[in-house]
């Protein structure tokens, strides 16, 4: 079995504490032979400009291409404020994704039973809500021209920006979506704004036409944005695999994470296209969440964002599903004993550190694995 190459870029803050937890893992898989890895390490965000004075080396980036999987920790924190806009932590990250052309990305929205009671809605509405929102990532309003602010002859001001999409950049996206629900529980819903935008009315009819071509096996669903954001926070639980666009992707996404009860829970993936002679994605899989500058150092950041993104390498890079789904329910029978990290707390539980729940986690991993 050739070895999987991963790149593990620790990042900032907490980045290097929750990566951590992943190494162990990695380790004990390499260890059983049940995954054969190589594992590379580099850096990203503050800690690279602190070194290279650039958010991120083009060594990192060419070890990024030729990755099987890159795991990134986070980046930022208040030491690199006054770093030129350029350098800014943030920009090694954005690199990335537009170097490896990461034009969709997954964030999955899922509502451990355990913590069901920190959500905003009512425990039966989140109670094993388990989705998928596939947002459209390098393209629409965000990066569409003309985008402008200009200055009317009356002395009022006119800002435009453009929402723009081509049938190669619906079509792509689309796909992804069906693969990822033959993964699943094979349903897909499409959502845009066919009723007022152009670019809407193409979207339906690329998404529609993708589904005629060899992805009929999936049940597809179109809905409205608007109507979609209402179904989300009335029964989510109707959803699977949500596609949409940029902008839309953007809300709907962080409207989702809120059904969670916990943004620190949540990891992402952002794929770039299939090679066609590997059958490979680029693919980049971080936690959701920021590089935590008020608990980094201590010794107490919650890794399991950070664990359930390998989890989503394990499934979307290394082949490895099984294990992806193993190590889920590791992640759910660890909280589900009460072993809790600060962020997550609740009277009557377990309180520990990083490397308790990685520890944690890593067990009951074994334990799964051996029954
Ligand atoms: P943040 O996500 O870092 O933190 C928000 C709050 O959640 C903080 O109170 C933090 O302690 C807590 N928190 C976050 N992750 C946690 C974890 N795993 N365990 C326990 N608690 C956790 O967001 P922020 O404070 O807005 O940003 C801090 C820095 O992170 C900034 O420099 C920001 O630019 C950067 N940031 C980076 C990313 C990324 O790397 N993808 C994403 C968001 C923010």
């Amino acid at each position: 079995m050739a070895a999987h190459n991963i790149l593990l870029l620790p990042g900032d803050g907490i980045g290097p504490e929750v990566m951590g937890e992943v190494k162990r893992i990695l380790g004990f898989l390499n260890d059983k032979g049940a995954l054969a890895v190589e594992i590379d390490e580099d850096l990203v965000g503050g800690s690279a400009y602190d070194v290279h004075g650039k958010a991120i080396s083009d060594e990192a980036v060419a070890k990024a291409h030729k990755a099987d999987a890159v795991l990134l920790g986070a980046v930022g924190g208040p030491k690199w404020d006054g770093v030129a806009y350029e350098h800014r932590p943030e920009a090694g990250l954005l690199r990335l994704r537009k170097d490896l052309e990461l034009f969709a990305n997954l964030r999955p929205a899922i509502c451990y039973p355990a913590l069901a009671d920190a959500s905003a809605l009512k425990r039966e509405l989140v109670d094993g809500l388990d989705l998928m929102i596939v947002r459209e990532l390098t393209g629409g309003v965000y990066f569409g021209e003309p985008k402008e602010i200009t200055d009317l002859p009356n002395g009022q001001k006119r800002a435009v920006d453009t929402q723009v999409y081509e049938t190669y950049e619906i079509e792509r996206i689309a796909k992804v979506a069906f693969e990822l629900a033959r993964v699943r529980s094979g349903r897909v819903t499409s959502a845009e704004k066919r009723n007022v935008m152009k670019s809407g009315l193409l979207w339906n009819q690329v998404v529609t036409a993708t589904h005629k071509q060899g992805y009929e096996d999936v049940k597809l669903d179109h809905m409205l944005a608007d109507a979609l954001g209402m179904q989300l926070v009335r029964a989510p639980k109707q959803f699977d695999v949500i596609v949409t666009d940029n902008l839309f992707g953007d809300i709907l996404s962080d409207v989702a994470s809120m059904l969670t009860g916990s943004l620190g829970m949540l990891p992402s993936a952002s794929l770039g296209a299939e090679d066609p002679a590997t059958g490979k994605r680029k693919a980049l899989y971080e936690p959701v969440h920021g590089s935590a500058p008020d608990i980094a150092g201590k010794g107490v950041a919650n890794p399991l964002a950070m664990i359930a993104s390998l989890a989503m390498a394990l499934k979307y890079s290394l082949g490895k599903p099984d294990l992806a789904d193993t190590l889920d329910r590791a992640i759910a029978g660890v909280l589900e004993s009460g072993v809790r990290t600060g962020d997550i707390y609740v009277e009557g539980a377990t309180r520990v550190g990083t490397s308790e729940m990685g520890a944690a986690v890593l067990s009951k991993f074994e334990a799964l694995l051996a029954a």
